[in-house]
Order: structure tokens, then C-alpha cells, then sequence
């Protein structure tokens, strides 16, 4: 696995690209998710949304790492895997490209349109998604400090991207994007606003792609415009965060400076007495980075019953685990906490929507959130909640003022939107704020 840089391995014949045809516009799209020791891609087809391979490369730089590579045209294929040794994401991105050439979905065909790539922070100043330029490059370079674990890994997936296909434009789509509308009120903390502007101290948010495309298709769900309806997001998945949405902007998220703040999540502990972690260094001798890997990996369902898999926890509840069933109602107290504060923001709810991993398969999650929340209009059906679907629906009885509904959510399908609009209207417009 060792080809030249900047060369990509060239495609078999593709399967929808005939000899004697006529050159076809670029459609495709490969979507990006470049983690610290991982990747995650998809390579999708703008003219009808369907997806052409998805993979992922896992343990980078370990004895251990592993490709699985998923062909899904014409029916799909098993998905391949190699196992061995993947030095790094270069070597990573250029198995990814050798799977795809395989499939005759290689990265050199005229076909491919962009790069679409997940970011994880864009500060303030990215408030949609931007063709990559050497300056934008360094801007996200800049907003390290705020994002230590993330960005610093998207930097070297972009930067690896560019060396495989330099002529095509690469756009970076930003977790924090969608929350950029958040008025002051909500997105300032209460501390002293020298040392806040100082370090760049305020709530950003994430899972903005997700809170955008499932805002979006609530709207849809209810047969209304995003301008129309007021939604509450839950973006429950290991990760888990809420967000407000106003006929389409984001005023509230649960989510601040860092993924920490807000729901108990599976290993976060979410909100907390930030007076907690002078207590653990002053009493209990802790480090910072002690304090932060307690509060990020040890924490929330994980640390409250050992487990962080809402399966694993029901059915030890449905055992009789009293850990498990005391980790439970936490979570869903946070919960309710968010939905009636988010209900008190936005003054009109139209709707409640459950997303991610916990929010479109735990039924029991959902019913306990919304159980006792009939006085705002709140009320989950028992036999439309256990409906198991990947469409996306209502679980509301008919009666109930505000719907209550399970919308599934596809990160790689808005990143890849996104990207093939900016790219389809041309770069010109890729807005830039003032700096933060
Ligand atoms: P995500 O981060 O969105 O991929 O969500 C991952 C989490 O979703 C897992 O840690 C589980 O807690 C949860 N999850 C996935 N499938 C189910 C399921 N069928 N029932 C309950 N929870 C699930």
C-alpha cells in the first residue's frame, strides 16, 4: 500500500459512466469524516441521493487497523475488509481510493464533483460550509486551542484529500455552523467578558449538521416550511445534545465551548457545578487532564452504571439493576429539564424531535422524556412509539398540541448537500463573517 503521492489509483470501468456516452456532469460527492485515529467516508450521488460505497478505516497508526470498504450500487455488495497495519490518514485515504477504484468509483473520475469534509469547530466565522482555500485552512488551524481532539484530525484529512486530488474543490462543512445564529443572550457564558473575548469563551455548539437537516425534514414532516414551525432537536446518540430552532435558526443548544456541556450523554457527563473540578484538583489531587478525561470518557451513562449502550442499560433494568435504572432516570430528568427550558425559549413548540442512535431506536427513551409533559401540549402514543421505521414519523396521538416525532438523521447526506450546492452555484459566495 504504498503508491505515489498525489496519485490516485485509477477506476475499473464505472458502472453508470458507458464509453460512448456523452460526458456526463460531475455528480458525485465524497463525503469525509476524519476522526483522530479514524475515517469515515461515503461517496454519493447528487442526481438522485443515493449512496455509492461507504467505509471506514479504524485504529490509524496500530498494529490493528482495519478497512471496511461497503460497495452499494446495483444491490450491493459484502462489504471487504483489510486488516494490517495503516501508518496514517494518508495511507488511509488512499486504501479508501483503491476500494473505491475497485467499484469503478475511483477518485480520478471526472465524474466526482467535491470533497465534502466534516469539521468539527468553525468558531464564529464560518456560518456555512466553505470551499477550502490556504486561508480558511489556517483559520481552522487557528481554532485548535478550542478544539484539541477534532480539529487537528479534520486539518490532516483535508490536507490528505488535497494532496490525492488537488484540482477539486474541497468544502468544509462546520459542526458549529448551524448555531451561529444564537442570539447573545444564549450564546454568552456569565464570566468577565475580557477573559471570555480573550480565549474566545462562549457556547458554539455541535451536531450542527445534524439539528440542521432534522429541523428541516420535522418542517417537512408537518407539511410546512422550516420558516413555519418552532422545533426542539434531540440529537441523542453517544454524543447528545438538543437544540432550539425558530422557522429555522438555531436560538438555543445544549452543547457549549465543547461537546461537554448540556444532556447526560454516554460517556459526558453534560452540565455540571464547574466548581466540581476545582473540588477534584484541590481535594482530590486530580490534573486537568485527569479531570477532563474523567468528565469526557468516564462520565454520564458510562460512569453513572458502566455501561453506555441504552440496550445494554434497558435490559439490565428489565433484569432488575438498580444502577442501570438510577442511570436511566438521570438521563431522562436532564432531558425533561432541556425540553421545558427549550419550550420556555421558544414560547410556541410545533414540534419535538427524537434523532441519533438513542432517539430513533429507544422507544422507552422517548416515552419517558415526554411522560408528564401533557400541560405543554406533549404526548407520545404507545403503540405509533414502538413502531420501528427508518422513515421518519409521528408518535404523537392526534390530540396533542405539539407533534412529537422520530426523524432519523443523515449527517453525510446534508454534508454532501451542502457541498454539491456550493460547488453547483460556484465558490463565490462562501460567506465569511467578521473574525472571532
Ligand atoms: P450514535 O452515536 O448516533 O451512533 O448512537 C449510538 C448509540 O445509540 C449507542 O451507544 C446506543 O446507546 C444507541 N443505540 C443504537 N441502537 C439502539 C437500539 N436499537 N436501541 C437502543 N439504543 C440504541
Amino acid at each position: 500500500m504504498t503508491p505515489a503521492p498525489s496519485s490516485v489509483p485509477p477506476s475499473a470501468p464505472s458502472p453508470d459512466h458507458e464509453s460512448t456516452a456523452a460526458p456526463v456532469e460531475p455528480h458525485r460527492v465524497l463525503v469525509l469524516n476524519s476522526g483522530s485515529s479514524s475515517v469515515k467516508y461515503q461517496l454519493l450521488d447528487m442526481r438522485d441521493r443515493s449512496r455509492l460505497a461507504s467505509g471506514l478505516v479504524e485504529r490509524i497508526g496500530e498494529e490493528t487497523s482495519r478497512l471496511v470498504h461497503t460497495p452499494l450500487t446495483g444491490g450491493g455488495a459484502e462489504p471487504r475488509e483489510r486488516t494490517g497495519r495503516i501508518a496514517d490518514h494518508d495511507e488511509a485515504l488512499k486504501a479508501a481510493a483503491e476500494e473505491l477504484a475497485a467499484d469503478g468509483l475511483g477518485l480520478d473520475s471526472p465524474e466526482l464533483a467535491a470533497i465534502g469534509h466534516r469539521v468539527v469547530h468553525g468558531g464564529l466565522r464560518f456560518s456555512a460550509p466553505t470551499v477550502i482555500t490556504d486561508e480558511v485552512l489556517k483559520e481552522i488551524e487557528r481554532l485548535v486551542p478550542v478544539a484539541p481532539l477534532h480539529n487537528p484530525a479534520n486539518i490532516t484529512g483535508i490536507r490528505t484529500a488535497q494532496a490525492l486530488r488537488p484540482d477539486l474543490p474541497q468544502v468544509a462543512v462546520f459542526d458549529t455552523a448551524f448555531h451561529t445564529t444564537m442570539p447573545e443572550a444564549a450564546a454568552r457564558y456569565a464570566i468577565d467578558v475580557e477573559t471570555a473575548d480573550a480565549h474566545r469563551i462562549r457556547r458554539y455548539g455541535f451536531h450542527g449538521t445534524s439539528h440542521a437537516y432534522v429541523s428541516r425534514k420535522t418542517a417537512e414532516l408537518l407539511g410546512k416550511t422550516p420558516e413555519e414551525v418552532n422545533v426542539i432537536v434531540l440529537h441523542l446518540g453517544n454524543g447528545a445534545s438538543a437544540s432550539a430552532v425558530a422557522g429555522g435558526r438555531c436560538v438555543e443548544t445544549s452543547m457549549g465551548l465543547t461537546p461537554l456541556e448540556g444532556l447526560v450523554m454516554g460517556t459526558r457527563s453534560g452540565d455540571i457545578d464547574p466548581a466540581v473540578t476545582f473540588h477534584l484538583k484541590r481535594v482530590a489531587g486530580m490534573s486537568a487532564d485527569e479531570i477532563d478525561v474523567l468528565l469526557n470518557k468516564k462520565s454520564g451513562l458510562v460512569g453513572l452504571c458502566g455501561d453506555n449502550d441504552m440496550r445494554v442499560i434497558r435490559r439490565r433494568i428489565d433484569e432488575g439493576d438498580e444502577q442501570a435504572s438510577l442511570a436511566f432516570d438521570i438521563y431522562i430528568h436532564r432531558l425533561k429539564k432541556y425540553i421545558g427550558a427549550y419550550t420556555a425559549v421558544l414560547g410556541r413548540v410545533d414540534a419535538v424531535a427524537f434523532t441519533a442512535g438513542v432517539g430513533e431506536n429507544a422507544a422507552p427513551v422517548r416515552e419517558a422524556a415526554i411522560a408528564g409533559l401533557e400541560e405543554l401540549g406533549m404526548a407520545v402514543d404507545a403503540s405509533l412509539n414502538s413502531v420501528r421505521s427508518p422513515q421518519p414519523r409521528l408518535i404523537s396521538p392526534e390530540y396533542a398540541r405539539v407533534a412529537v416525532a422520530v426523524v432519523p438523521t443523515d449527517e453525510e447526506l446534508e454534508i454532501a448537500e451542502q457541498t454539491f450546492a456550493l460547488v453547483s452555484r460556484g465558490n463565490a459566495d462562501s460567506p465569511v463573517h467578521s473574525d472571532n
